[in-house]
């Protein structure tokens, strides 16, 4: 038992994976912060380090009124069913006596150094989560546990293997991108490898030279590695044709323009960037504000729309103009903050007149 409350980021509300489990469900996604609440509560009181067996599951759909609700948790990367047991991911960081302890001590230095200093770091998160970027499909997800003999390809721990002072989960194995996925790293399995949870953590969004881990190699000694092929190889067709063709590969199959693309691929709320869009979770760790973000795509659309450039993935075209500032719409001030650019400022302009 671990104590009475539980840590709830006022910002949790507005976290994609929160609309991505409503919209599985089709339910409210204030409810589906309500019945999450009742999860985390019970894992807070009945586990002590957020595992439960797996009967625990049919248990929780019980407890929140909802068939189903925890497979839509783990599809959201909330929680994750290892066929054993039902890990509730980041609870160390949430729950717990430790992590409430950490908090409490975290929030008395914050108030401390606010109150001394009235610095901008005072209002920094207190905590972080780290987890899986995206949901892995279970079969790839069992071919890479296979492929990699179920042990972390970093440190070599089999899984389930913990050490005197380490907990259960650092035990645990996870999928790691060779390459991160926030930086266009693969979801294939030459990019995917078992990782145990603390090497997962310790090497973030980084690739093994950087994190000075030794590259992980397949059988025939080539190292594993790739980025996303919707990126890498969407040549434009127009460029294609204006160049000399005895040297270059063919276009890719179904390759359209952006307009084309919006039009075949919006949700029933006329949505292109889907919520569960990984942009969301970048921008969120990088802090690029909402409106931003939003100010950015319809920057995208304006641009690319009379534009005879075709890609078959407009989603991954998009990620890569904000990750890489394409538009140069934001500038970020010595304080860390966001601002937007003249270039930024004329398009709020352009489109709020347009509007
Ligand atoms: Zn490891």
């Amino acid at each position: 038992m671990a104590g009475d409350w539980i840590k709830f980021d006022i910002c949790t509300s507005d976290k994609p994976e929160i609309w991505a489990i409503a919209e599985a469900l089709n339910i409210d996604p204030d409810a589906v912060v309500g019945k999450l609440l009742r999860v985390w509560a019970w894992f807070d009181q009945h586990t002590e380090d957020g595992i439960a067996p797996i009967s625990a599951k049919s248990m929780m759909d019980r407890l929140t009124g909802i068939t189903g609700f925890c497979d839509a948790v783990i599809a959201s990367d909330w929680m994750r069913d290892d066929g054993i047991s039902l890990v509730l991911l980041g609870f160390d960081k949430h729950n717990g006596k430790t992590a409430k302890q950490r908090i409490n001590t975290a929030r008395r230095v914050a108030n401390h150094k606010s109150r001394n200093a009235g610095n901008a770091e005072s209002n920094a998160p207190l905590t972080q989560t780290h987890q899986e970027r995206t949901c892995i499909p279970r079969p790839i997800r069992k071919l890479v546990y296979e492929r990699d003999g179920s042990a972390c390809v970093y440190c070599q721990r089999k899984e389930g293997e913990y050490a005197a002072g380490e907990t259960r989960r650092d035990g645990l194995l996870s999928i790691d991108h060779v390459i991160p996925f926030t930086r266009n790293g693969s979801d294939s399995l030459d990019n995917l490898v078992t990782c145990c949870i603390p090497c997962n953590s310790y090497k973030s969004d980084r690739t093994p030279d950087e994190a000075g881990l030794s590259w992980p190699v397949n059988q025939n000694g080539k190292r594993y590695g790739s980025v996303s092929p919707s990126v890498s190889s969407a040549l434009p067709k127009e460029e294609k044709r204006r160049e000399d063709n005895t040297k270059k590969k063919p276009a890719p199959n179904g390759a359209v323009s952006l307009a084309r693309f919006i039009e075949a691929n919006q949700d029933s709320q006329g949505r292109t960037i889907l919520i569960t869009d990984p942009i969301f979770k970048y921008a969120e760790e990088t802090g690029i504000p909402p409106e931003y973000l939003s100010l950015c795509w319809r920057t995208f659309v304006n641009k690319y729309s009379d534009n005879r450039k075709k890609y078959t993935d407009w989603r991954a075209v998009f990620r890569s103009a904000v990750r890489e500032n394409w538009l140069k719409l934001w500038w970020i001030a010595d304080d860390g903050s966001y601002q937007l650019t003249t270039a930024g400022k004329q398009a709020k302009l352009q489109q709020g007149a347009a509007a």
